[in-house]
């Protein structure tokens, strides 16, 4: 392990615990805020109804942005600036999966640094901020507290990871009540999300005895609760788990890396339009078998903090029990995926994660890695 200096960055504020969502006014406090720019879907918006009502009722008031769906581009930020402009409010309260938060990281940025654009943000000093309360409602991206942001720029369709430690939410509300209504599938592609989250810090040559402590513990939690968050949505424990673990996950990538199976998988994710969670945990078995002699002791403490022979073992396990090669053969075009190969490639090299596997991968080896892919596809 280098025993180079590092610079670890932490979210300020933690609220956690079932029920936190009540202390929103307290985290209205926290930054001041007495006017909030709530970036939420439309379909949480209504479900969230009392607590807004709550709020409203104690001197906050609110603006909706909504025009967002999936996966987060440059349009919707545009959007979600112009609006801000208009509602002038004086803090972001993003509620939502992975899409809602790094909007509202982005917008915090942004809105309060005219003509700053996302791809210059990470060569910046300090940066001034609309503060931003976060707060998740899957267990999988830990944005809630990253200092990266991933956008997709709408016209060349490729996604863009700023990194600033401003870009870190400055509460964070960690209320796993609000995790109950994922489904089993979103649970499972999120979870997996977050499980390569801790995996790859880990093994990452950016690991840091400091981002290690955070990756083996979300690699407990993640690991010891996944299966029952699948089973039981209703477990409450479990989601906790989840949602913890998946803090933890953000903490340690954010301050170490991800590696190959997310470079493999943003490529595949933006081209074929498949769930973030869903293709990183498609090519995570492929990138360990890769990586798994490099980083041979590494994968062993994950596979001791698993309680599984392997790392590979229990992570193939999984995929076959969540059904995650069912679900992509429904959604991927087998013909245009060999023919898209060569494109991936060159995007997965383009990106981030690349040199920081234990054993950086040729284009060929990430060439192999995807017709894995494709073989096993068609092989079952
Ligand atoms: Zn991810």
């Amino acid at each position: 392990m280098s025993q180079l200096a590092s610079t670890t960055h932490f979210a300020p504020r933690i609220i956690h615990g079932a029920g936190s969502i009540s202390n929103l006014k307290a985290a209205c406090e926290a930054i001041q805020a007495t006017s909030l720019f709530v970036m939420i879907s439309e379909r949480g918006k209504k479900s969230l109804a009392k607590t807004f009502e709550h709020l409203a009722a104690n001197g906050i008031s609110l603006h909706y942005f909504t025009a967002f769906q999936s996966e987060p581009t440059t349009g919707h930020l545009q959007d979600a600036l112009v609006s801000f402009e208009r509602s002038k409010d004086d803090g972001i309260l993003a509620i939502g999966g992975g899409t809602a938060l790094d909007l509202g990281k982005a917008l915090s940025v942004l809105a309060a640094n005219k003509g700053l654009t996302l791809r210059d943000i990470p060569q910046q000093g300090p940066l001034n901020k609309i503060p931003l309360i976060a707060m998740p409602t899957t267990a999988g991206t830990g944005s809630e507290v990253t200092k990266v942001t991933v956008i997709t720029e709408t016209k060349q369709k490729r996604k863009l990871n700023p990194g600033h430690p401003s870009l870190i939410p400055d509460v964070v509300v960690l209320d796993p009540e609000l995790t109950l209504s994922m489904s089993p599938k979103i649970t499972a592609e999120t979870g997996l999300d977050a499980l390569a989250h801790a995996i790859e810090a880990y093994v990452s040559t950016r690991a840091t005895p400091i981002s290690d402590v955070f990756a083996l513990e979300a690699i407990r939690a993640i690991g010891g609760s996944i299966r029952t968050a699948y089973r039981e949505p209703q477990n409450l424990q479990a989601r906790d788990d989840m949602l913890r673990g998946s803090m933890f996950a953000g903490l340690a990538f954010s301050n170490s890396s991800t590696n190959l199976a997310h470079a493999t998988a943003r490529p595949l994710g933006t081209r074929f339009s498949l769930p973030h969670g869903l293709s990183v945990a498609l090519m995570h078995p492929y990138v360990i078998a890769f990586g798994k002699e490099a980083a041979h002791e590494r994968y062993t403490a994950i596979a001791d903090a698993l309680g599984a022979k392997s790392v590979l073992y229990f992570i193939e396990e999984l995929n076959a029990l969540f059904e995650l090669k069912e679900e992509a053969r429904k959604r991927l075009d087998l013909d245009e995926l060999i023919r898209s190969i060569p494109l991936l490639v060159e995007d997965a090299l383009s990106g981030n994660g690349i040199e920081t596997n234990r054993k950086i991968p040729t284009r060929q080896d990430i060439t192999d890695i995807y017709k894995n892919l494709v073989t096993d596809l068609m092989g079952e």
